[in-house]
C-alpha cells in the first residue's frame, strides 16, 4: 500500500483555518487531522484532545527532550507542536494526514519530509483579516495587534509554499484543498514505484529487441 500524503496547511491567524479544517474533515472523512499540543490556555468552547492537547510548559519541554515532537515552534509566547507518533502511524496506514500549523513548523516538516505538500491559506486582503480577527471576539486588542504583526512577518515566507488558497468562499476553498492533495499523488516523486516499474519493463523490452 502506498503511504498517505502529508499536507501542511498554514495561514495567517484569522484566515479561517479552523473553520476550513472542520469542513474539510466533515466533507472528506478520510483525512486524518493531527491534534497539536500547546501551552496556550484553551479558548471558550475548545476541547482537550479535539482542538489541542493543552499542557504546561514543563510537560511540553519534556516531550521535546524525549524526541516525541515531529516539529514545534514558539508562537506569540506559547509553544505549539505536532506529536510524531500519530502522524507516522496514519501515513504508514495509507491515510492522508493534515497538519494545521504555522510557518516555522511547516519549514521543519519540509526539511524532514521533502515530499510533503505545503498550502498557505489567506483571506482575499489584509483588511478582511483584521475584520475577522476583531470580529472573533476571543482575543484582546493587544493579542490581535501581536497576531497582525506576526502575520506581516509570516507574509515574507509565503514563497516557501507549494500553493496559495484564497479563503473567500468556504465550500470552494475546501474543494480546492482536496483537489490539490489529489493532484499531489501524481507528481513523479510520489510515483517512484510506478516509474521504476515502467523503466524496468522498457529496459527489458529494448534488451529483447537487441
Ligand atoms: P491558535 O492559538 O490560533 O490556535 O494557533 C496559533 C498558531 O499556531 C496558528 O497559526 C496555528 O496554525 C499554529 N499551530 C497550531 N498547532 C501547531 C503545531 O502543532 N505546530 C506549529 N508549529 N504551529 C501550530
Amino acid at each position: 500500500m502506498s503511504k498517505g500524503i502529508l499536507t501542511v496547511i498554514s495561514g495567517f491567524s484569522g484566515a479561517g483555518k479552523g473553520t476550513l479544517m472542520r469542513k474539510l474533515t466533515r466533507d472528506y472523512p478520510n483525512y486524518a487531522l493531527s491534534v497539536s499540543m500547546t501551552t496556550r490556555a484553551p479558548r471558550e468552547g475548545e476541547q482537550e484532545g479535539r482542538d489541542y492537547f493543552f499542557v504546561d510548559t514543563d510537560t511540553f519541554q519534556e516531550r521535546i527532550r524525549q524526541g516525541q515532537m515531529l516539529e514545534y515552534a514558539c508562537y506569540c509566547g506559547n509553544y505549539y507542536g505536532t506529536p510524531g507518533d500519530y502522524v507516522q502511524e496514519q501515513l504508514e496506514a495509507g491515510r492522508d494526514v493534515i497538519l494545521e500549523i504555522e510557518i516555522q513548523g511547516a519549514l521543519q516538516i519540509r526539511k524532514l519530509m521533502p515530499d510533503c505538500l505545503l498550502l498557505f491559506v489567506t483571506p482575499p486582503n489584509a483588511g478582511e483579516l483584521r475584520r475577522r480577527l476583531e470580529g472573533r471576539g476571543t482575543e484582546s486588542p493587544e493579542v490581535i495587534a501581536r497576531r497582525l504583526a506576526r502575520a506581516a512577518e509570516e507574509s515574507e515566507g509565503i514563497e516557501a509554499y507549494d500553493y496559495i488558497v484564497i479563503n473567500d468562499d468556504l465550500g470552494e476553498c475546501v474543494r480546492q484543498i482536496h483537489s490539490m492533495v489529489q493532484n499531489a499523488r501524481y507528481t513523479p516523486a510520489r510515483q517512484e514505484t510506478l516509474i521504476n516499474e515502467i523503466r524496468g519493463e522498457l529496459n527489458s523490452f529494448s534488451k529483447g529487441a537487441e
